[in-house]
This record gives C-alpha cells, structure tokens and sequence, in this order.
C-alpha cells in the first residue's frame, strides 16, 4: 500500500492531537501543500454550540494567511482505520484554491493512503471563481 511523506504523517499526527474535539470526540487533521511545496496543517475545533471548523478549513486558513492561492494537495487524518472524507463545504473551499489535478489524499495513523482522488472526481460540475465570469 502507499504510504505518504512521513514528514507530512508527523504533521497530520501531531496537529490530529491537537484538535479540539471534547463532544464529538472525533479528532482530525489535515495538512495542505501548496504549489511551491510549502505545508500547513490544521485540525478541527469544535464549540459548544456545534458550530465545528474543520481541519481542511483550519489548514486552508493558515495556508491562505501565508500568502499562498495555489493548492497542490490536500492530506486528511481522521480518527481509526477507515478514511476521513472532506465534508461538501470542505469539498468548495478545497476547489476554491485548487489547479487541475489537485490531489485530496485520506490516510490512516501509519501514512497509507486509503483514497486518492482529485478535487474534480470529489466536487464534480463545481461552482467556483470561474462560474462567476458568466456576470
Ligand atoms: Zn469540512
């Protein structure tokens, strides 16, 4: 099976323990790679009032505060063995900043990659920046 980058495992390992998930229980975290190569990463955080920001979000934050647009990839880790999947509002912020291609890679606590699709396969007929030059 594939295994990603173990510098990039670490991140998504050391963020995911960093989540703030008290009522879920329900840690995540995500890392982003932007075109230049550079990392961020992310994890959830919950509230109270189950208004949650999810790790991909959180990722593309620290991303976008950086300076960076472009988006070559996406690296979620969820909690347990089965693949942790971008939620739909995920899925329009990831295709937001996204190039053809841009890869949206869920693993497992050991770096194996259980599901590697582009942002196109997971957001197909997308709404996006381009959508709003039919003005
Ligand atoms: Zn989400």
């Amino acid at each position: 099976m594939k295994r990603i980058d173990p510098e990039i495992l670490q991140a998504l390992l050391r963020t995911r323990k960093a989540a703030y998930a008290p009522y879920s229980g329900f840690q995540v975290s995500a890392v982003v790679e932007s075109a230049d190569g550079r990392t961020f990463a992310g994890c959830n955080v919950e509230t109270a009032h189950f208004k949650s920001v999810c790790a991909e979000a959180s990722a593309l934050s620290a991303m976008i505060g950086a300076g960076h647009r472009e988006l070559a990839a996406v690296y979620v880790l969820g909690p347990g063995d089965k693949a942790c999947p971008p939620c739909g509002d995920c899925r329009q912020r990831i295709h937001e900043f996204s190039r053809v291609g841009t890869r949206v890679i869920l693993v497992d606590e050991h770096g194996r990659v259980l599901n590697d699709r582009t942002i196109e396969e997971l957001l197909p007929d997308a709404f996006g920046p381009d959508s709003l030059d039919a003005r």
